[in-house]
């Protein structure tokens, strides 16, 4: 019987192996393949971990084994002995999952390091220190990832021992005081886990692994899955690799690296370097490090080996990377590389530059972009023109601006932010455990850090603006405030972050939209020529169809009427004409209403000049219109209190009778949508007019309009039939008093079940469909939005009962299948018919990719999605290609 490989060498894995791999090994691997200097190692395969879990939390059979026949190949190579006194192999075991997860999981260094290895170390080495220096730094990882011992307790027998001596740095600690630190910790151990620190390196190892195997179900791992929709089965690899030494003194060093500018995309070397370190003193953002560009003067060598290793996975892997690196008495060796974490704007630079640079095609530049984080370009910054009070500087780590109230902690500024606060997260520097206040918070502020410390990269990640590493910034223990020099900041108080400048500004501050870049206009011209299916957007007002114009939408597919009776100074109108107790009196209101109507339809229309506007008429239930019962009760009660009574007090008293009136127990299910036009005929008869009117003039004027006038909440083709032949009715009226003809279209909005099921009886009366999927997703799962998204929805989706809400992100199965009947049955009885989405899953990636599969004819979202919806539609069409 063949046995399952659980391990495999380097040499014998490759990029595309990373789900068996993990990313990390997968690419460690790459790099041995295409002969870049990595120090050599073995991955313990994702397979493995996955049946230590299935087992119960127990190694697989042989799957140690073939570790240390692994181990052995990797004495060979580095001509060392693992273990050995003389000459002892230390290792790294680090852990790296199919999907890359920063910082979430468990890594150990130096392991192999024991009382006696130690001294080894130091006599090959010639160098006391170092070794001392690797063994205790070991013993504090060890025992913090492998016996959970907190790092604080290890780190207060650090700093006592600096005070003592009057010390600043850790690196100044002689061998000796070393020699008493590594006693101190190993007592601390004892008292802290019950239990001696290992000396049996082989035992380190297992330990090492199995921890590895568990940090893939640590807290912060777990958070972080949720948090990014990361599979809980996947499991983690474990890599284990000779160690570099970047602690060697000043000719050694570690850096991380971008082949690119991930904040903005320019092709520049980006990235750190710490002089005399080991890797995790940057990652930790622990002491803030110097920027590459200064190992050209420090080890001009070096970096032209780094820039050219640079150059060559670039160009191997197509893509910019961000890697890791350490330095060891002046030899370069390669730790990791991955495609780089990049800003939108970065990432669309990237793809636009790689495209002229010939590295890779207009269909890949369009799949390089995620379309959901360009949203963040639509971003505010401060305006250039404002004053400002900068209080500090810092690294502009994450682009965009924002103000908010600056809090110190990440468990208030979650508190905050779901109770709608804006708030400024102002750390020393964020770990892992920081994440939910970060996702919280309009930007975060650190003292500590560079730009590839922690706070920087979740920040990019999230599209949020991040400045790092503001040393002027001194923040007091307990986390009440900061200072700036003799200027004192309090919780609570605002504050403003530029992520592009890295200022630190004093209160609120006016910031303006932004606008595309030549890169971004370049990227979603392309989007345009692949792209299968149009893009609308929705928008009630001429400056929204402006804006909307200006991003690319190629007409109107929702423009709600209900907006425009909204207005203050048209509500008391919308009032009066609820209130008629007579056709008559609700005629009288509505003649008023009508000037005010035609005056909004000619602005959008003109607005939107030979693009087609889909008008939709009147929608919400009426009460929507009136104040609410509790408040006019109130009034009322306050009224006879002062004695008050008059006119003014039967209106709001029988205001209040209406109010009960139209009172329902359902109302998203109750009177409202056609039914309104079904009951009250002169209402749609007046919109229809407006519209008709408006067109009638913009014709006179000469300008080129394409209205569509559309029905809302149709069960039935006889309601359609009804309400178009009411419609058209209006028509005539307008021409013969016009005596100008022109072409409009009328259709009916696709959101209840039943308009889906008897699609080719509607079809026959409709000249467009327009899925409104926000009501045909209430009316399909029976989830009222209002109470559906607040108090179950995220239950089921904790439950994974669901996989999204979905409101944001469209219910292929259910909704979606719903959908594709009403095409089919549709357009089988009315080939020409038009069909699109106006609901907000129009803007929303996946489901304009659903949309393009099902042969939407176009989607249409809210004016700043337009631009995203454009690149999805292209992605979608480079994925799945139609005929
Ligand atoms: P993470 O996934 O959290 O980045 P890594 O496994 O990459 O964890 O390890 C963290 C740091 O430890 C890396 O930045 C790397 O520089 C350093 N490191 C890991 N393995 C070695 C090694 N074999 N030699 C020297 N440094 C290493
Ligand atoms: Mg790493
Ligand atoms: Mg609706």
């Amino acid at each position: 019987m063949s046995r399952t490989k659980y391990v495999y060498l380097f040499e014998e894995g490759q990029a595309d192996m990373k789900s068996l791999l993990g990313g990390k090994g997968a690419n460690l691997a790459e790099m041995t393949r295409i002969g870049l200097p990595v120090p050599p190692g073995f991955t313990i395969t994702t397979e493995a971990c996955k049946e230590y879990y299935r087992l119960g939390k127990e190694f697989p059979p042989n799957m140690m084994e073939d570790a240390l026949l692994a181990l052995r190949v990797v004495e060979e190579k580095t001509g060392k002995s693992f273990g050995d006194k003389d000459n002892p192999l230390l290792v790294s075991v680090r852990s790296g999952a199919p999907i890359s997860m920063p910082g979430m999981m468990d890594t150990i260094l130096n392991l192999g390091l024991n009382d006696v290895t130690v001294e080894g170390l130091a006599s090959l080495t010639g160098d006391e220190r170092f070794a001392l220096d690797c063994y205790r730094r070991f013993i504090q990882m060890f025992c913090n990832v492998v016996l959970g011992i907190d790092h604080a307790v290890f780190d207060a027998v650090m700093e006592k021992y600096k005070k003592r001596h009057g010390l600043i740095f850790d690196y100044e600690i002689p061998a000796d005081g070393l020699r008493s630190v590594i006693a101190e910790y190993k007592g601390l151990v004892v008292k802290e886990a019950g239990r001696e620190f290992p000396q049996d390196v082989y035992e380190q190892l297992q330990m090492a692994i199995k921890a590895v195997f568990e940090s893939w179900n640590n807290q912060r791992a777990i958070v972080y899955r949720k948090l990014n929709k990361i599979p809980d089965d996947l499991g983690t690899a474990v890599n284990v690799q000779a160690m570099a030494f970047g602690n060697m003194g000043s000719d050694s060093g570690t850096g991380v690296a971008f082949t690119r500018n991930p904040s903005t995309g320019e092709r520049e070397l980006y990235g750190e370097f710490l002089v005399n370190a080991q890797g995790e003193d940057v990652v930790a953002g622990i002491r803030t490090p110097t920027p590459i560009s200064k190992l050209k003067d420090e080890l001009p060598q070096v970096y032209e080996q780094f820039t050219q290793v640079c150059q060559t996975l670039e160009s191997h892997y197509r893509d910019m990377q961000d890697i890791e690196f350490t330095v060891e008495k002046g030899k370069l060796y390669m730790l990791q590389t991955r495609s780089g974490k990049r800003t939108a704007a970065a990432a669309i630079k990237v793809a636009v530059d790689m495209v002229r640079e010939g590295l890779i095609t207009r269909e890949e530049a369009l799949l390089r972009v995620d379309a959901n984080q360009i949203n963040q370009l639509l971003h505010r910054q401060i305006d250039s023109k404002a004053e400002l009070n900068v209080i500090a500087k810092g690294l502009p780590a994450s682009p965009g601006a924002a103000s908010g109230k600056v809090v110190f902690d990440a468990d208030e500024a979650e508190k905050l932010g779901n109770e709608g606060e804006r708030v400024i997260l102002v750390r020393s520097e964020t770990t892992p455990d920081d994440i939910h206040g970060i996702v919280k918070a309009q930007g975060v502020l650190t003292s500590r850090g560079g730009m590839t410390s922690h706070a920087a990269v979740v920040a990019r990640g999230m599209g949020k603006p991040c400045v790092c590493g503001c040393e002027a910034i001194k923040i007091d223990p307990d986390g009440h405030e900061f200072t700036v020099g003799d200027m004192v900041v309090k919780k609570g108080d605002i504050i403003s972050i530029d992520g592009a400048t890295g200022n630190v500004i004093l209160g609120e501050v006016p910031m303006i939209e932004p606008t595309l870049s030549e890169e971004f206009e370049t990227l979603l011209k392309w989007a345009d020529d692949v792209r299968r299916i149009g893009v609308r957007a929705n928008a009630d007002t001429p400056e929204d169809a402006a804006k909307a114009r200006e991003f690319g939408a190629e007409g109107i597919g929702l423009c709600r009427t209900e907006h425009m009776f909204m207005a203050q100074d048209r509500l008391p109108i919308v009032q009066e004409m609820i209130l008629a107790d007579t056709e008559e009196a609700r005629k009288k209101a509505l003649a008023k209403l009508l000037p005010m109507q035609r005056g909004d339809f000619y602005g959008i229309l003109k607005a939107m000049a030979g693009l087609p506007v889909t008008i939709r008429l009147l929608d919400p239930p009426l009460h929507e219109f009136l104040p609410g019962a509790e408040e006019l009760l109130t009034e009322i009660a306050e009224m006879n209190a002062r004695g008050q009574n008059n006119a003014v007090l039967a209106e709001k008293r029988s205001l209040l009778k209406k109010v009960y009136a139209l009172r329902e127990f359902n109302p998203m299910l109750g009177h409202r949508g056609c039914r309104l036009g079904i009951t009250y005929p002169e209402i749609y008869r007046m919109q229809a007019r407006a519209i008709f009117e408006a067109v009638v003039k913009l014709k006179k004027e000469g300008i080129e309009v394409l209205p569509e006038v559309e029905i809302p909440l149709v069960m039935d083709s006889g309601e359609l039939a009804l309400l178009k032949h009411e419609v058209l009715e209006v028509y005539e009226e307008v021409k013969a008093e016009t005596g100008i003809e022109f072409e409009f279209t009328v259709g009916t909005m696709i959101e209840l079940p039943r308009a889906c099921v008897v699609a080719e009886e509607i079809a026959a009366e409709a000249d467009f469909f327009s899925f409104g999927t926000n009501d045909l997703t209430q009316t399909t799962l029976g989830f009222s939005r209002d109470d559906a998204e607040g108090k179950f929805i995220p239950i089921y989706l904790e439950k994974k009962l669901l996989k999204d809400n979905p409101f944001a992100v469209l219910d292929r199965k259910g909704v979606g299948s719903l959908m594709v009947m009403a095409i089919e049955k549709g357009r089988s009885v009315n080939s020409g018919l038009l069909i699109g989405i106006c609901g907000e899953h129009g803007g929303e990636p996946s489901s304009v990719e659903f949309c393009h599969q099902i042969g939407l004819d176009y989607v249409s979202c809210s004016p700043y999605r337009v631009p995203v919806a454009r690149l999805a539609a292209a992605q979608a069409a480079v994925l799945y290609p139609r005929e």
